[in-house]
């Protein structure tokens, strides 16, 4: 559907629930999250009620995702509900790749369109220092196996002083294995405040000091702001989100909405409608279509993350990233 600002917004990122089998630093508590009850989430039954309207007023793709979707029972289950729901033509996942090699075969299956793996450093101490875990040879062979099956992209945080003399090593992984690397600039959400981000120039500079030159490239290879280049020998493509150093809210097509049922037009503010509320409440389908509409069309002109005061006060791993 088209916002105020005329924007089209026809992607949702969906979380299925805040939990998570690691610890990214930027990203969760080292103690965890005081987790949400089962009966605060909502249930699969209660999402797919939720993207039969929101695709009737336009939604067509969907990024599953968390805390760690596949720590969620049943999530390859609910990409396969999601796939044959009128109107929705795509589904993907965002994972941290522990438990993706276990579950490829029923994702695919599913229907799953693709996968985007996060991973910010090849250096087992330094994945388990940054993590919480020493899993990353895990994380290799999902990604491997993965990309054997599926569109596999690689999600990066740059960020000084903990991974920046990784980033070509990082980046090489779109020689041949994956169809892009993307470099998301870190936001200052929670406690990714604590760190300092690496800002897009700078890791383009790097890159091209090892590799060459980059060339821009017009394909489309997601459903967000990234903009992607191809690098000398390079298979894959390289991607960059400018998530602070260039605002991109004028081209934003999303919303997101958390595993508790709130619809959050913009991943910078802390605006949100209750549709848990209204679903439990006992809303007819012609007022929770209402309460969509009025929570998308209300999306902000842009975010707030250069405007402390009116940033998200959660965690990354509750709204889904
Ligand atoms: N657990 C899954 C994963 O790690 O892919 C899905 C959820 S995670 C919150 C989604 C993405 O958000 C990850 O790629 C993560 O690196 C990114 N992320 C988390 N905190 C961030 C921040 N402050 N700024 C930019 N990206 C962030
Ligand atoms: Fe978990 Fe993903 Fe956050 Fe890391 S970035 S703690 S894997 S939700």
């Amino acid at each position: 559907m088209i916002d105020k600002m005329r924007r089209d917004i026809h992607y949702l990122r969906l979380s299925v629930t805040d939990r998570c089998n690691l610890r990214c630093a930027y990203c969760m508590p080292a103690d965890g999250v005081e987790r949400m009850s089962h009966a605060d989430i909502l249930t699969f039954e209660e999402i797919e009620h939720l993207m039969r309207l929101l695709a009737l007023l336009g939604v067509r793709r969907v990024k599953v995702t968390g805390g760690e979707p596949f720590v969620r029972r049943g999530t390859p289950e609910l990409i396969r509900k999601l796939k044959r729901l009128p109107g929705i033509e795509q589904v993907t996942v965002t994972t941290n790749g522990i438990l993706l090699k276990d579950h490829l075969d029923e994702i695919v299956c599913a229907g799953a369109d693709g996968v985007n793996v996060s991973l910010d450093t090849l250096n087992r101490e330094n994945y388990r220092r940054l993590t919480g875990a020493d899993d990353l040879n895990r994380v290799l062979e999902s990604v491997t196996a993965a990309a054997a099956a599926l569109p596999v992209k690689l999600n990066v945080v740059p960020m000084r002083g903990v991974n920046e003399g990784e980033l070509e090593g990082l980046a090489a992984m779109a020689k041949r294995d994956v169809v892009a690397v993307r470099f998301i600039e870190l936001m200052p959400v929670g406690r990714a405040k604590r760190f300092a981000h690496l800002d897009t120039a700078s890791v383009k500079a790097a890159l091209e000091a090892r590799f060459g030159a980059m060339e821009p490239c017009d394909d489309r290879l997601g459903n967000g702001p990234a903009a992607y280049f191809r690098l000398p020998g390079f298979s894959g493509r390289i991607g960059f989100i400018h998530a602070m150093s260039e605002v991109f809210c004028e081209g934003c097509n999303r919303v997101r909405l958390t595993a508790d049922g709130r619809l959050m037009p913009c991943l910078g503010r802390p605006d949100f409608t209750d549709m848990k509320g209204l679903l439990r409440g006992g809303a007819s389908g012609r007022a929770l279509l209402a309460a969509l509409e009025r929570g998308i069309a209300e999306k902000p002109a842009r975010h707030g993350f250069l405007d402390e005061a009116r940033c998200a006060g959660r965690d990354m791993n509750e709204i889904g990233g």
